[in-house]
């Protein structure tokens, strides 16, 4: 069904249905493992003088780049919101997005620093740890959280998730990094520079500026 003839209310239940039709016959997999693919033999086929710079590195985004996030995208019995997040975050249980986990395995095996940089905050990180440990990954260098607020105004520190992720890349290439590669669903992760490569996966579920 062409998404222009969706209207108002009724369009809305007919895109929900097509989102959940795209996950649950498995074309979501289909098209996450292919764009993971793309990011694997970018790294396989790097021969070792490519990768043996000074600090190579890779970044990943965490919410359905890292961790998936299945529950909430496709359950309309269980929509997203700010409580219905906080809480699933902290449950630790978000299963690993099987290619990513492959990449990450590859790039410790090329002696490949690895970062995650995510829009979750500060007071998650150790929960999200917890849960990228129990899904699979171990051996990461750092994982970035975004600030939620200043504490002198309460203002958003960053006005776009955008700012806030290519600065954290910034900060790696001042540190001495080259970023090998940088993947993300989002095209807030991978707007911006500093990166040799970016990949892409699949969202059509939710979109974050
Ligand atoms: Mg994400």
């Amino acid at each position: 069904m062409a998404l222009s003839k969706f209207h108002h209310q009724e369009s809305r239940e007919q895109l929900l249905e097509l989102l959940i039709d795209y996950h649950n016959s498995g074309k979501y997999d289909e098209d996450l493992n292919r764009a993971g693919e793309l990011a694997i033999d970018h790294i396989k086929n790097m021969t070792c003088a490519e990768i043996e710079v000074k600090s190579p590195a890779i970044t990943l985004d965490i919410d359905e780049t890292t961790l998936s996030n299945d529950w909430n995208l496709v359950n309309p019995a269980n929509p997203y919101n700010a409580d219905s997040w906080d809480k699933w975050v902290a449950q630790a249980c978000a299963p690993a997005i099987p290619k990513t986990l492959e990449l990450f395995d590859l790039a410790k095996e090329r002696n490949i620093d690895i970062f995650f940089i995510t829009g979750r905050h500060p007071e998650q990180k150790q929960i999200t740890e917890d849960n990228l440990t129990k899904s699979g990954y171990q051996g990461w260098n750092e994982i970035f959280t975004e600030p939620r607020f200043s504490e002198k105004n309460q203002f958003l520190v960053f006005p776009e998730a955008a700012t806030y992720k290519t600065a954290a890349r910034w900060s790696l290439i001042q540190r001495g990094y080259r970023i090998l590669l940088n993947m993300g669903d989002q095209y807030s992760d991978i707007k911006g520079d500093f990166a040799d490569m970016t990949v892409k996966l699949p969202n059509p579920f939710y979109f974050i500026v």
